[in-house]
This record gives C-alpha cells, structure tokens and sequence, in this order.
C-alpha cells in the first residue's frame, strides 16, 4: 500500500507547533516512508474522523411519505411502522446509501447504525444495510445494531429474527424497553441475548420528561449482573433532565462504577419531547456535561434524518456538538472541545474502537478542517475540507471564495 506524509499539519489551537505525520499501510507511523507522497496542509486543521454512534439509515428520507399532524412520539412510531411497509430493500440501501454519502463528507469515518427488525420488516433492512456496509467500507465503518423497534416480548416472531441477524453478524444487539408492557422484563431478556452472542447493547431507554418510571436501575443491575462494564450504552434516557441536582449526581455515579454509558441525540429529542408544555417549555437534553464529570463516557449523534423522529439533518456530527452546545448553554473553549469529544474521542471510547486517534498505530482516518481551533470548529459549524480514511482520501470539498467587484 501506499505512504503518505502530512506537513504543516495544526493538531490544536496553537499555530506555531506545526506538525508532521507519517501514514504506512493505513496507520499512522513514527518514521517516515520511503516514496511517500507528500501532502502540505499549510497549517490546516487536522482532527481524527468522527465517530457515529446511533443513527438510523434504514427509516432515513421518508418525509414525503409521512404526514404530521401532532409531532409526538407515538404519532412518529405510527407513521414510520405505515412507510415500513412498503419498504424494500433496494429502497433501504438507496436512502441508506444517500446519508452515508453525505455523512462521508461531513467528516464521519466511523458509524453505528440501528436497524428494525420485527416480523413485518423481516432481514429486509437489515440485508440493505449490510451491502451498504460493504460498499462503503472504502470510506466508513459500519456496524449494524439490530434492534426491536416494535416490541420484542410483545411481538412473537421478533426475538428468533434477532437472533438470525446476530448469527448473521451484526455486531451489536439494541433495545427498546418503553415498546413492551414490561419494559424491565425486555432489558433482562436482551442482556440473556447478549450474553449468549458475546454483543454489546445499545438502548432507546426512554423518551419522555415524566421523572416516574425510571428503567435506568434495571440496566444498571443487569450490567453488573452480567459483568458487562463498558459494554452498555442506554440513548436519549431524556428522564435524566428531569432530575434535580443530587438525584442526577446520584444516578450519573452508578452509571460510572457500572459503566453503562449515555448518548443524547439532541436533534430527535429537541423535535420530541415537551410539546405538552405551551410556555416555559423545557429542553429536555439528557445533561452529558454533568454525566461526563462523574466519569461516565457519553456520546452525542444524529439519530435520524428526513423522518418523522427528526424532519431535518445534514448528517453532520459537528452540527449536532453546536445544537447540544447551544441548548446546554456551553460555551468555554474547554467546554466546547468537550462537546466535541462526545462526536470523536469519547464517542470512539464508548464504540470501544482501539485505534482510534492520531498516533503511531491508529487508523488514519482524519479529516482537514480551515478552522483556527477544535472549539472554532464547533462555534462556527466548520464544514471539513477533505477527508481520508486508512490514509485514502475519501473526498473534498472546495473552499468559497468571495467575488469582490
Ligand atoms: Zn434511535
């Protein structure tokens, strides 16, 4: 393979401290090559890939054929089981492959992404989403959550088809407790299945602001039970931003020592939650900022595109590190870089990537950006430049330039 050779590189904000970084074989390197090919970044930004860790491409761009009249959530799953079933999967991979596409050039490198199965949809979407993740693997890693979207203990048929899929490969097992009667009895039964698949488990936890009927405390038992510390991740879990102070501090501490982990999908649950409310009406962001400093990994992602759960999205991960900054009130350089941690390094830790960053032995996947900073980027919605990934450019993007008269 070949070698490459990055000069003038700017890792932080500090323009003086240039740097060079030495690409073999898809890695970064120590040493130099011999017959590298040499590329200048002129004192350009340059930040690892960023990581995906809960996006939904098989229900992505089915807005025109939705209609909203209440914008909640049952209205959201209703709409989205009715286009399901004329989904197929030429269908599943097109929209799937469209997202991709622009995910690709928002600077992503590495996606989680959850697909239905029930009996309705069948392997369908999940057949789609596997040729998507093999003809994309020149520019994106994707690994497949397969997930009970409709019910699993409530809807027969649903666990032998998880099953398949996992036999199949898919590489992590979700959840949708809120879906069954017995919401606690569905964790349980999933961490039996994970156990069983040797998979880590990704949950749509809960999603409303009602403080009352909590589920965190079964994942927390359950993830202790099994010895599944750091293979856990529970998402939205929009409750946490209903709880004063010391019961959050209180619930964020067993969620560290447990190592249960926490994605906010600021877009969906912005969109969702707190139409009950005409005034005042609340954010409703699962609180990372206070959840990181108790030491729990947290990741902010997109969640969904062009659906019912989310009508918008660009598929840019920096876009959604501003939304969450803005609605979180964060706004220090410190307090910025970090939200853009939840969309790179800490996202990478909760996907337990090993080699993820741009040392010797990590992947090179990396992406230029004409920032002046990593926080710039996120104040500013930078838009990358051009991305590489195993040390291949994956794509590019001209810079505007203003036509002064
Ligand atoms: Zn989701």
């Amino acid at each position: 393979m070949s070698a490459l050779t990055l000069i003038n590189a700017r890792l932080g904000a500090e323009a003086q401290a240039l740097q060079t970084l030495y690409v073999q074989d898809g890695r970064f390197v120590s040493a130099p090559s011999a017959g590298a090919e040499i590329l200048d970044l002129q004192g350009k930004l340059l930040l690892p890939g960023l990581v995906e860790t809960h996006i939904h491409l098989d229900k992505a761009c089915i807005m025109q054929r939705c209609q909203l009249s209440e914008g909640t959530l049952a209205e959201a799953i209703a709409q989205t089981r009715s286009a399901k079933a004329d989904f197929t999967e030429a269908d599943v991979y097109q929209r799937g492959a469209q997202v991709l596409e622009k995910a690709i050039t928002q600077g992503t490198t590495h996606m989680r992404t959850h697909v239905e199965i029930d009996p309705q949809i069948g392997l369908t979407g999940f057949n789609a989403v596997r040729r998507l993740q093999a003809d994309y693997a020149w520019a994106i890693s994707l690994e497949i959550c397969v997930f009970p979207q409709e019910g699993l203990l409530n809807n027969p048929g649903t666990e032998a088809l998880l099953c398949e899929a996992l036999a199949m490969g898919a590489e992590v097992l979700g959840g949708c407790p809120y879906t069954d009667a017995d919401p606690d009895a569905q964790i349980r039964r999933l961490f039996e299945l994970a156990v069983a698949f040797d998979s880590d488990l990704d949950f749509h936890l809960d999603f409303d602001l009602n403080p009352e009927g909590m589920t965190i405390g079964e994942v927390i038992r359950c993830t202790h039970q099994h010895g599944w510390a750091g293979r856990v991740t529970i998402g939205h879990v929009t409750k946490l931003s209903t709880l004063p102070r010391d019961t959050l501090l209180e619930v964020a501490a067993s969620l560290a020592e447990a190592g249960v982990q926490v994605t906010c999908l600021p877009s969906t649950d912005l969109f969702l939650t707190g139409r009950e409310h005409f005034h005042n009406r609340p954010r409703g962001l699962a609180p990372l900022q206070h959840l990181h400093a108790c030491g729990v990994t947290c990741s902010l992602s997109t969640n969904n595109i062009g659906n019912p759960f989310t009508p918008y999205g660009d598929a840019s991960l920096v876009r959604q590190a501003n939304l969450f900054a803005n609605v979180s009130q964060l706004a220090t350089e410190a307090e910025l870089l970090r939200c853009l941690s939840w969309v790179s390094s800490e996202s990478a830790r909760l996907l337990r990537l090993p080699d993820y960053g741009l040392t010797p032995g990590c992947r090179a996947d990396f992406i230029v950006f004409d920032a002046p900073s990593p926080a710039a980027v996120v104040a500013e919605i930078s838009p990358p430049l051009m991305g590489y990934k195993a040390g291949r450019k994956t794509f590019e993007r001209a810079q505007a330039r203003l036509l002064k008269p």
